[in-house]
């Protein structure tokens, strides 16, 4: 299929040809010849499928006829989930829309100043792109108008929903005019989104595209099992050093494991940097930036953060912290295999979290291939029999399991994971002594006759920073 057979305007045919797309993706195909009726949509479609041109080039056709009703307020409204994503979304708006000269966009997220919005939002603007919180903040001092809007796009509302956005999602909603159109967008249209799905549309075309089989099968995905905390980061640092890993981001459980895994990393050498939600927006900005333009080439981040993140360079993806979502799991590989590119997915996962694993299997329907590194083999075995066949069962085939269930008396898994630690916690390695990566530090000491010996001389080589880099 051909973009020129969507029934889209001229304007929006220059400006795609300008930014080098050829043939739609399957959501565009179906969903923008839907929008461009004027009927409200309900879509299911992954991160990466190309959703935002979905939405946004039907959208700005609109903008070829001036608005029928008088004001300045903006004419197409997009929620998103997080800052980065409504940037992203902002950009895209900016490329497809172009050919449209007066255009005006405005970008209203936290975490920014409020005086460059105030600004933006004194003229006519056309396209708004917003988090729920910053928009809502605008709209209570009584700056936004509603009165021209004719598009309302939610986009990834299943993570809005999520992140507790349902009542402000409902307080906008509630103040934009009846006769909008709305689009919404979600990984998922089952369950709370599918509710609010029917609150917020009228007699919606559903459009579900199934699962981005291309893009997954350019993602080789693997899993590691650890041991313990200091098995964790000795895979960690192995899989860093891998010779095909461009630039990559790690994913954390929380953001003070963001800051403590990235500085770990710099302590080894890398340019690493973290990405957080705690961190203010200019400096979240100026860190993508120095990701895109390959001066970071670990960007350490949590999951929230790193939603909307687009950079074709990204060759892995590492969950240092296996994922407790599923639809996380989808969106953080997602950050690799951009652009028709391939990429890599390794996930770090304890024993005690292989029901997580179990979850994205599921949702994913694909199994994830159990990897070793020579040398840092987990040496916790689990029990075969304690999983249920069907999707998901990465390990179950091992051969030759013999050993007792992870502590269950001698042998016992928490007396080799040293005690206290549980998975997932933030920042495994911090009460350890003086874990630096360099060649001082004291030997890891495996217990029994676990082959770890290689990976102790792998680590007691410390790179100088500009090595690693390509
Ligand atoms: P999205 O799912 O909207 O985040 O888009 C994923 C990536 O695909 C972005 O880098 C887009 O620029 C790109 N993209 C979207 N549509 C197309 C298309 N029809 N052809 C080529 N690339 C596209």
């Amino acid at each position: 299929m051909n973009f020129s057979e969507l029934g889209l305007h001229p304007f929006v045919m220059k400006a795609l040809e300008a930014a080098g797309y050829t043939e739609p993706t399957d959501v565009q195909a179906q969903a923008v010849p839907a929008a461009l009726t004027g009927a409200d949509l309900l879509v299911s479609a992954q991160t990466g499928s190309g959703k935002t041109a979905a939405f946004m080039l039907p959208s700005l056709c609109r903008l070829a006829e001036p608005s029928a009703v008088r004001g300045q307020g903006p004419r197409i409204l997009v929620l998103t989930p997080t800052r980065e994503l409504a940037q992203q979304v902002e950009k895209a708006a900016r490329t497809y829309g172009s050919e449209f000269r007066k255009m005006r966009t405005a970008c209203l997220v936290g975490g920014a100043p409020y005086g460059p919005q105030l600004q933006q939002l004194s003229q006519p603007v056309d396209v708004v792109v917003a988090t729920p919180g910053r928009l809502m903040d605008h709209m209570q001092r009584g700056k936004i108008d509603y009165s021209r809007l004719e598009v309302l796009v939610l986009d990834e509302a299943d993570r809005m929903l999520d992140m507790g956005f349902i009542d402000d999602i409902q307080m906008i909603v509630a103040n934009t005019p009846a006769t909008r159109q709305t689009l919404l967008f979600s990984a998922t249209l089952d369950g709370v989104v599918g509710k609010l799905a029917r609150e917020l549309t009228r007699d919606a075309q559903r459009i579900e595209v199934a699962r981005k089989e291309d893009a997954e099968a350019q993602i080789d995905q693997k899993l590691h099992f650890f041991d313990d905390p200091m098995h964790k980061m000795r895979l960690l640092d192995s899989l860093v050093r891998d010779a095909t890993l461009k630039q990559a981001v790690v994913f954390t459980a929380t953001k003070a494991g963001a800051e403590d895994l990235s500085e770990e990393l710099r302590d080894r050498g890398f340019l690493a940097e973290a990405l957080h939600g705690d961190m203010p927006q200019h400096k979240r900005t100026r860190t993508l930036d120095r990701v895109r333009n390959g001066r970071v080439q670990f960007l350490v981040a949590t999951d929230v953060a790193a939603r909307g993140i687009d950079v074709a360079g990204i060759s892995h993806v590492i969950n240092f912290d296996a994922p407790r979502q599923a639809e996380d799991y989808v969106h953080r590989i997602g950050r690799t295999g951009r652009a028709g590119r391939s990429g890599t997915a390794v996930t770090l996962v304890g024993f005690r979290e292989r029901h997580l694993v179990r979850n994205i299997e599921r949702y994913t329907g694909q199994p994830i291939e159990v990897a070793t590194i020579p040398g840092l083999e987990p040496t916790i075995k689990p029990r075969p029999e304690g999983f249920k066949s069907g999707a998901g069962k990465p390990w179950g085939d091992k051969p030759g399991y013999k050993g007792k269930r992870p502590g269950s008396g001698s042998g016992d898994w928490k007396a080799k994971s040293g005690g206290g630690w549980k998975d997932g916690q933030s920042k495994p390695w911090g009460d350890k002594p003086a874990y630096k990566g360099g060649a001082d530090k004291p030997a890891y000491k495996p217990t029994g006759d676990k082959p770890h010996a290689a990976a102790g001389q792998q680590q007691a080589h410390k790179p100088k920073r500009a090595e690693r880099f390509w």
